[in-house]
């Protein structure tokens, strides 16, 4: 049976993803099929889409979807068609049916809606795995951050109040910074403004950690604003990848640490998973996490999708509806 899907079929800027025929997936062993409610955009099919990652082509994007299972495979127990579910770890998901491992799915709770819950597992479980794993927060902390009012930025700085920190971040219009406020960011400036506010907030000692999904433009800005023995934890290129680095700039700046991390290596265990979808799915469930949807396209609107997150012309997440 065959589907209308988005295919890429080189290399390509936003105009690259067109809707095209693609088969229903078979679930293998282990995999469910899930008929899609809502797909989840984010920065990576960009980089999937325009060569910066390696993929395959006919190429189909996305990882982060919902939606209701219609077909078990072989040896999967803890799930039945009918489930509300949703996953960060699936694939070729601009679609309207898509496989994914059991392994990497959860159930939604009756409280939260499809949507919703397409729009948390990805920038969710990020924010999730940034706050307690790959810095672990503490109360007192002063944390710096950027675009604010973006999918993870909106997630993260709720997760960063909830830890008791005290958040600085960016945003670069009016609309965005009142909606980091909203979320509970202490300082929202411009960019050109961060340097004079962490010296201001910190009196001069710099922050315990910055989360830094810019790149290119701001890894220096968030380098210096670290407090000696400081943590920057680059988890992205919004702006471009960062150039190479002469490690000696981290004994210069006070011992400071540098990490890179990404998502699948702080849910690569079923434990894992559960636990940080178990939260923030049991979050947006009782009303402490507010996820905003700030953009809903159809399935064959995803170029248009891609060009506005490229152009910063959006906040919160943006979905792709079948
Ligand atoms: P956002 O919704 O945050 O969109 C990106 C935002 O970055 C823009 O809205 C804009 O906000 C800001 N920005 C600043 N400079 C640029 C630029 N030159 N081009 C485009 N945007 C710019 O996206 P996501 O929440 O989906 O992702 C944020 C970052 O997190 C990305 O780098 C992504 O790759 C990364 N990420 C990493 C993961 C990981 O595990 N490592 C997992 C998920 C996401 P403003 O206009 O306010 O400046």
């Amino acid at each position: 049976m065959q589907q209308q899907a988005i295919l890429v079929t080189e290399p390509s800027d936003a105009k690259g993803l067109v809707l095209g025929q693609a088969p229903i997936p078979s679930p293998a062993a282990g995999q469910v099929l899930v008929k899609i409610a809502a797909t989840g955009v984010n920065f990576i099919e960009t980089y999937q889409r325009s060569g910066v990652y390696q993929v395959k082509y006919p190429f189909t994007p996305g990882s982060e979807f919902s939606g209701v299972i219609t077909e078990l495979g072989d040896g999967v127990q803890n799930f039945k068609v009918g489930d509300r579910v949703a996953t960060a770890s699936g694939t070729a998901g601009y679609a309207h049916y898509a496989v994914v491992d059991a392994s990497k799915v959860g159930h939604v709770p009756d409280a939260v809606d499809l949507h919703v819950a397409a729009a948390l597992p990805l920038q969710g479980m990020t924010a999730h795995y940034l706050v307690h794993s790959s810095y672990m927060v503490r109360e007192g902390d002063v944390i710096l951050t950027y675009a604010g009012a973006g999918g993870v930025g909106l997630l993260l700085t709720q997760l960063l109040k909830l830890k008791g920190a005290t958040v600085i971040t960016t945003a670069s219009t009016q609309e965005k910074k009142d909606l980091a406020k909203a979320a509970g960011a202490d300082y929202v400036v411009d960019y050109s403004q961060v340097a004079a506010t962490v010296e201001k907030v910190t009196q001069g000692e710099g922050v315990h950690a910055v989360y830094d999904g810019i790149g290119k433009d701001t890894f220096d800005t968030s380098l210096a604003a670290l407090r000696r023995r400081g943590t920057l934890v680059l988890f992205g290129g919004a702006s471009g990848q960062v150039p190479d680095f002469n490690l000696q700039r981290l004994n210069a700046g006070g011992s400071l640490s540098v990490t890179r991390p990404k998502l699948d290596d702080f849910i690569s265990t079923e434990y894992e998973m559960h636990w940080r979808f178990g939260d923030i799915m049991g979050w947006a469930a009782s009303g402490d996490l507010d996820v905003r949807i700030g953009a809903q396209f159809p399935l064959a609107q995803a170029s248009e999708a891609h060009a506005a997150l490229e152009s910063r012309a959006t906040t919160g997440k943006v979905l792709l509806v079948p």
